[in-house]
């Protein structure tokens, strides 16, 4: 689950994170007042959307010459023009793809003066299982660039979740960032502050791209991209209030009530599969035979016939889906449930493209029955291979 930079700022602003004073604003009206309650006399007026680059980013509205995602303005007249522009305009960034996202909240905040930006983040490193930091000196918009270019520029520094950040991890940080003065100072501070808030909050990445260190030396988090992760929510109610669901795929949101693992994804083909495993396979096969997935579905184990038929409604409710796979190895998933959930969504919403369903373990015989007597144009498949090849010539020749 991700949030937004400024919902972020405040968690880490409880902290003791320094960040600068800013406020959420979600209308024109509303752009004045937040202006004259910061200091002034330099204000940001950054777009609030689930993804970064902001700054590099275009309005759709607005045409190429028209400033970015995050602006600076040095009065409060300029904040409320800029206001008045950006909101509810569609911002396009490398990492919005190109139908972008629509602005519906901005966040006002007092400007800061920058010596120099740095890349701080702090993840899961799947090599070692551990919470490890990265840390660079260039810090600003194109991480990635560096991340190719020159990725000795980034150094991973692994922390013990027995010790937690310890001084010799503050030694190697404030080393790789080359901070010096009060910004070591701060530093010895903040690294051990960010990673409490990692381990406690169950967040699965903290990114800080800028961390700045300001003209009067100290250091303040510019920017903050906060993920947690979904299966701990249930123990931090009051991080999944922070969830907007105006930044989340509608098919995405219906999965979740159903608990379903369902990622919404580009492709045509529209998969049905049980367990994670052989979903991933599905989606392997598919292009291998020169399609691509329109999503990523698990129905796991032991779904019932109405999470089933949810599920069946949830792809057939995408446009882009030319073909429908279902594919299931039953073994604490019945084949005969999955049978009924698909026949009854179908019954509910109609079936306008190929359906190749692939029935494999428990009460096979049963589910297939179903289908063959349902009437309904079904393509039946024998293995995994058989349910690619179909699936594919069916939307070919559709
Ligand atoms: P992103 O483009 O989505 O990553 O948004 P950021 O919050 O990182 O802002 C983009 C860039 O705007 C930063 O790298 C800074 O160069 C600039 N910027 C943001 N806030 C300030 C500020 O308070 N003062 C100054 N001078 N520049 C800022
Ligand atoms: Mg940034």
């Amino acid at each position: 689950m991700n949030i937004h930079e400024h919902q972020a700022k405040a968690l880490l602003k409880e902290y003791g994170a320094p960040v600068a004073e800013g406020v959420a604003i979600f209308s024109a009206d509303e752009a004045e007042a937040a202006a004259k309650s910061l200091p002034g006399p330099l204000y940001v007026v950054k777009s609030q959307i689930h993804a970064g680059g902001r700054g590099k980013g275009k309005f759709t509205e607005l045409g190429p010459d028209a400033k970015g995602g995050v602006r600076l303005a040095k009065s409060v007249d300029e904040v409320v023009a800029n206001v008045k522009e950006m909101l509810g305009n569609t911002l396009v960034t490398k990492q919005t793809g190109p139908a972008g996202k629509q602005v519906n909240r901005l966040y006002i905040e007092d400007g800061a003066d920058i010596e120099s930006e740095l890349y701080l983040s702090i993840l899961v490193d799947r090599e070692t299982g551990r919470v490890a930091f990265v840390a660079s000196t260039e810090g600003g918009m194109d991480i990635e660039a560096v991340a190719e270019e020159t990725p000795e520029k980034i150094h991973t520094i692994v922390i013990d979740p027995d010790t937690g950040v310890t001084d010799a991890d503050i030694v190697k940080l404030s080393d790789a960032f080359g901070l010096s003065g009060e910004a070591r100072v701060d530093g010895g501070t903040l690294f051990p502050i960010l990673y409490n808030a990692f381990v406690e909050k169950d967040m699965s990445l903290l990114e800080i791209n800028p961390l700045i260190v300001m003209t009067d030396g100290h250091l303040r988090v510019l920017d903050a991209k906060v993920s947690f992760d979904g299966n701990a929510m249930f123990r931090h109610p009051d991080i999944a209030e922070l969830r907007d669901l105006s930044e989340e795929d509608e098919k995405e949101i219906e999965a979740s009530k159903w608990d379903l693992a369902y990622v919404a994804l580009d492709g045509n083909i529209g998969c049905m599969v049980n367990g994670a495993g052989l979903a991933m396979s599905t989606m392997d096969i598919i292009k291998l035979y020169g399609e691509e997935p329109a999503n990523f579905l698990d129905v796991g184990g032991g779904a019932t016939a109405e999470k089933v038929t949810a599920a069946f409604k949830i792809i057939t409710a995408d446009p882009a889906v030319k073909g429908i796979l279902v594919n299931i190895f039953g073994g604490i998933m019945r084949c005969d449930v999955i049978a009924e959930g698909v026949l009854k969504a179908v019954k509910e919403v109609g079936l306008e493209v190929p359906l190749v369903v692939r029935l494999e373990g428990t009460r096979v015989a049963e589910g297939q029955k179903m289908i063959n007597e349902s009437g309904l144009n079904v393509i039946s498949a024998n293995d995994l291979d058989d349910a690619a090849q179909k699936i594919v010539a069916a939307i070919k020749g559709a």
